[in-house]
């Protein structure tokens, strides 16, 4: 499976937590040596598609912010919505892909963003698809702690995406919700996950363990494969713990490939 990766996404860009030094290298170790993994480099997205999910007004505000950090964030924003479109090329093909990218996007709405966010990689990503392929309609699941928010606002409007955010007060009930959500998912041509692992065990939300990841990322394979030739890519988004994070990636990376 691709790993969509450059090493610019290791430099710290913001004063936030998804921002911080440090938060990719364990997950990008945990990786790197498996033979399983194809890493590839993706290219700054093209601002014609970041246009497509996104207001002028918004990106030049973006553009603008500048806090003196070695990496402009309009610059790493681009190359994680980049990332994201890379993503989507490949899972098109039915090729399944995972973006090890920051910053996230999920609360990046068309005009405006929060919650370490900046530019909607999932929107931008899936409108891409929309517009350049048979890819139109998909199922998004967010398995982030927190709701993406962004992704609502942007795609809910057009009608083809359908949205999870679970929400459950233990493991199994969390994993039986998107079980029952998948199987009565309306036709779609790809589904795609905002991967957050803020929702793990030793994170933020304490409680899903690294085998309910594992146990997600198979249930999206099995799901693209009944369902939508094999078609599915996920995107990072939050996560905090960065020693931890990295064991939950590589458990949704054993189930989804
Ligand atoms: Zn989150």
């Amino acid at each position: 499976m691709k790993i969509i990766f450059d090493k610019k996404y290791f430099i710290e860009y913001d004063h936030t937590p998804a921002g911080d030094s440090g938060r990719l290298e364990p997950a990008y170790k945990a990786l790197k040596d498996d033979p399983q993994y194809i890493f590839v480099n993706p290219k700054p997205a093209p601002l014609g598609t970041i246009e497509r999910a996104h207001s002028i007004r918004h990106i030049k505000e973006i553009k603008k912010n500048n806090h003196g950090f070695k990496i402009k964030l309009y610059d790493i924003a681009r190359l994680a919505a980049g990332g994201a479109i890379l993503c989507a090329d490949n899972a098109k093909t039915g090729n399944p892909a995972f973006g090890l990218i920051r910053p996230p996007g999920h609360h990046a709405s068309y005009d405006s963003c929060w919650g370490f966010c900046y530019f909607n990689n999932i929107a931008i990503s899936l409108l891409h698809l929309r517009d350049t392929s048979g890819c139109k309609r998909a199922f998004i699941l967010d398995f982030d702690l927190h709701v993406g928010d962004g992704n609502k606002n942007i795609l809910e409007p057009l009608k083809d995406y359908e949205i999870l955010n679970p929400h459950a007060n233990n493991e199994e009930s969390y994993l039986k919700l998107v079980k029952e959500r998948l199987e009565n998912a309306q036709d779609c041509d790809i589904i795609v996950a905002s991967a957050g692992f803020d929702q793990g065990i030793d994170d933020w939300g304490r409680l899903l363990s690294p085998n309910a990841y594992f146990r997600i990322g198979a249930m999206m394979k099995e799901f693209a494969e009944k369902r939508c030739n094999g078609r599915r890519y996920a995107l990072l988004e939050g996560g905090y713990n960065f020693k931890k994070m990295a064991v939950n990636i590589k458990s949704f990376c054993e189930g989804f490939r």
